[in-house]
């Protein structure tokens, strides 16, 4: 039995550790339970135990939440966004963590009734199965952004590759962090740039000891429970 508030009290401890580590406040950090591999009734738990922030990875996960769920949330999509899907998602989500191609910006730009806070996806370990920018292509990709009214880069998100070697992790968490300082140094009304998506339940800890301001996590806090999605 997964003990919600037993893992979310034991995750907040270690975020609080992280920071004392790193010197920095964990006011700075915000926990998202990505629920997409759990029920309404976990997810349920979850905001018992105090959680607002809620991650889903696909459109079918997120209706069915939201649906559901009538709870003050802060919902994020953290998942590849199809570019047929965004009609469906993108006013129903507080931030988008996956913006990774102009065909799909220019869909938002349609779509979205509001400016949408919006992180850009960057693949820093260029494994061919990730998606995101590369490194190299960010600062473009920003500068191309900016006749898109609808679209607010708040940061900058990545995913660690899995492997054992804490030092490849903690390289790419920091390479993403001096990005970031970088762009929001330009001071770029439509992207500033000021957040880092990074680290989820096997690596938020030095995520967060090399500048993340959003964890993902998952089965650390939430389990996991292999539920139908219709
Ligand atoms: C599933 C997922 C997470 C959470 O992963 P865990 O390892 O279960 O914490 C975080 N970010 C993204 C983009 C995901 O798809």
């Amino acid at each position: 039995m997964t003990n919600v508030q037993q893992n979310l009290n034991q995750i907040t401890n270690n975020v609080n550790d992280a920071c004392t580590r790193s010197n920095r406040n964990p006011s700075e950090v915000t926990i998202i339970a990505v629920t997409k591999e759990v029920s309404v009734e976990r997810t349920e738990e979850v905001i018992q135990s105090g959680i607002t922030h809620l991650g889903e990875n696909r459109p079918e996960g997120l209706k069915k939440k939201l649906d559901a769920i009538k709870n003050n949330i802060k919902w994020h999509y953290i998942g590849t966004l199809q570019t047929r899907k965004v009609k469906s998602v993108i006013n129903d989500v507080d931030i988008l963590h996956s913006l990774d191609r102009l065909s799909l910006a220019d869909e938002i730009e349609k779509r979205a009734v509001s400016t949408k806070d919006c992180f850009v996806q960057v693949n820093v370990s260029e494994e061919e199965s990730k998606h995101g920018l590369s490194m190299e292509a960010v600062e473009d990709f920003i500068k191309n952004l900016e006749k898109y009214s609808r679209i607010r880069v708040i940061g900058l998100m990545t995913m660690a590759p899995i492997t054992e070697d804490e030092s490849v992790i903690r390289t790419v968490f920091s390479n993403l962090k001096k990005l970031q300082l970088k762009i929001a140094g330009q001071q770029i009304p439509y992207a500033p740039c000021t957040e880092l998506s990074m680290g989820m339940s096997g690596d938020y800890e030095i995520a967060i000891e090399e500048g993340a301001t959003y964890v993902r996590i998952g089965t650390a806090l939430v389990g996991k429970e292999r539920v139908e999605i219709k």
